[in-house]
C-alpha cells in the first residue's frame, strides 16, 4: 500500500512534478487535496524555520506526514538580502518591483555574487529532516529573458551565459536550487520506502 505524504503547497504544478518523481510508493497530497486553505504563518527568520512552520502546521492539524519548502535569493554584498523577504522585497508590488528595487540597491556595486537557496523540511513519523539546495551566480545589470518568475531575469547561474529567464523550464529544473533540494528529498524518501 502506498504511504500518504502531504506537500504543503497549493501549487498543482509542483505537486505533479513530485508525484512523477516519487512514483507509486507514496500518495502525494497537496493543501487543496486535504482541504487546507489556511494562510500558514511564515514568521520565522530563516528558510528552514519557515519550512518547518509549514510542515509542522500540517502534521499537527491533519496528522499526516508532510514536507514543505521555502526559497529565496541571497545577495552577498547586501548581507544576504533579500533572503526570507524575497517575495516582498519592494512591498507587496510583485516581481518587477522587487527586481527594480534590487537593481537600484546594486547600482554601482561591483560584487554582484548571489545565490538562490531552497530548504525543505520533512516530518516523517514525527521525526524532522532538512534538505537544502543552492545555486550560485551573479546579478545582471538589466533584466533579460521572459521565462520563469521572481528574480529569474536578473540571475545568471555560474557557468552559464543566460539568465534563468532565458532558459526553458527543463533546463532550469536541471540545475535550480529547488530541483537540487527536491532531488535530495526524493532520494531520501525512496531509500526509506524499501
Ligand atoms: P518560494 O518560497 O519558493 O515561494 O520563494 C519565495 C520568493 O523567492 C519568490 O517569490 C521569488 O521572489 C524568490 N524565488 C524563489 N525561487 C526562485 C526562482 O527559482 N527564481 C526566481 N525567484 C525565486
Amino acid at each position: 500500500m502506498s504511504r500518504q505524504l502531504v506537500f504543503a503547497t497549493h501549487n498543482q504544478y509542483k505537486t505533479e512534478e513530485v508525484r512523477q518523481l516519487l512514483g507509486d510508493q507514496y500518495e502525494v497530497l497537496n493543501l487543496n487535496d486535504i482541504g487546507c486553505d489556511t494562510d500558514i504563518p511564515e514568521t520565522a527568520d530563516t528558510f528552514a524555520g519557515n519550512a518547518e512552520l509549514k510542515s509542522s502546521f500540517v502534521v499537527d492539524n491533519y496528522q499526516i506526514d508532510c514536507f514543505a519548502d521555502d526559497s529565496g535569493l541571497e545577495v552577498e554584498s547586501l548581507n544576504n538580502e533579500p533572503g526570507i523577504y524575497s517575495a516582498r522585497y519592494a512591498g507587496e508590488r510583485g516581481d518587477a518591483a522587487n527586481m527594480a528595487f534590487l537593481l537600484e540597491k546594486l547600482q554601482g556595486v561591483v560584487n554582484r555574487k548571489a545565490q538562490f537557496r531552497t530548504v525543505i523540511s520533512l516530518i516523517r513519523n514525527k521525526e524532522k529532516f532538512l534538505f537544502e539546495g543552492i545555486i550560485q551566480g551573479t546579478i545582471r545589470e538589466m533584466p533579460t529573458g521572459t521565462n520563469g518568475f521572481g528574480y529569474d531575469p536578473v540571475f545568471q547561474p555560474d557557468g552559464y551565459k543566460q539568465t534563468f529567464a532565458e532558459m526553458d523550464m527543463e533546463q532550469k529544473n536541471q540545475i535550480s536550487h529547488r530541483a537540487l533540494a527536491m532531488r535530495k528529498l526524493i532520494a531520501f524518501l525512496k531509500e526509506q520506502a524499501v
